[in-house]
């Protein structure tokens, strides 16, 4: 059965005593709200992941890192590994995220070695795909999101993909307040599901979870929402005030 998710991904973004506050307000704030078969993820960042996992311990959210690097340990100056975020009980990862893809020349190669390193240590790898507007304009973006899946996540065995939940997020919508229209994310997520049909089973496709990412907010979640194949959505900018990310929660 598919679990329904609003993940929050605060980016670089907050002091740790601003950590605080926002975890605070949404661990009360979800105390008198019912999760079943949904999820409410919080990806802080690094610095702040152990207050959070700790606050989550008596709440009713989980708790997501926003990266990850593929080895379990090494010389790797400044990086975290997939078994350092599973001793500090966090449940989910951010990969892929376009920004990591744009800032930080992250390929989907790259990205195929994070999936794995989180799979080994049972986080719940959040995969981020989509096309740039020019892609979009030239009515590229079905082949881009395509080759995305099929270079970082289709090597995946049956069991491990049936783990993994998959983001579109078009990086035109992303932090631009032009979100797309639920008809463009129903679209992308039916044929997103559909490839992924194709390649493993119509029971993995069914069960699996697509969000929507790109300027969802409180006024356009629920359209959005509303769409079969549309799971819920990962939030940037709308999940760093307590009362408009709750909105969205409740949007589900
Ligand atoms: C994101 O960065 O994942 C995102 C969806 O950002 P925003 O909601 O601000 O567009």
């Amino acid at each position: 059965m598919r679990t329904k998710i609003v993940a929050g991904n605060w980016k670089m973004n907050k002091t740790f005593l601003e950590a605080e506050e926002l975890v605070a307000q949404v661990a009360e704030a979800m105390d008198t709200r019912k999760l079943d078969n949904k999820a409410v993820v919080l990806c802080p960042p690094f610095p702040y992941l152990e207050l959070a996992t700790d606050i989550a311990k008596d709440a009713k959210f989980s708790v997501g890192a926003q990266n990850v690097y593929p080895d379990d340990s090494g010389a790797y100056t400044g990086e975290v590994s997939p078994p350092m975020l599973k001793s500090m009980e966090v449940e989910y990862c951010i990969i892929g995220h376009s920004e990591r893809r744009k800032y930080f020349a992250e390929s989907n190669e790259f990205l195929a070695g994070k999936l794995d390193g989180l799979l080994k240590h049972d986080i719940i790898p959040i995969f981020c795909c989509g096309e740039v507007l020019p892609e979009r304009e030239a009515k590229k973006h079905f082949k881009v999101v395509e080759k995305q899946l099929n270079e970082s996540l289709f090597h995946l065995k049956k069991n491990e993909m049936a783990k993994v939940v998959v983001a579109y997020e078009p990086v035109w919508a992303i932090g631009t307040g032009v979100n797309a229209t639920p008809e463009q994310a129903q679209e992308m997520h039916a044929f997103i599901r559909g490839l992924i049909g194709k390649k493993y089973s119509k029971k993995i496709a069914d069960d699996i979870t697509i969000l929507y990412g790109g300027s969802c907010n409180a006024k356009n979640a629920k359209e959005l929402f509303s769409n079969p194949d549309v799971d819920g959505g990962l939030i940037g900018g709308a999940s760093l005030k307590a009362v408009d990310f709750l909105a969205i929660v409740d949007a589900l």
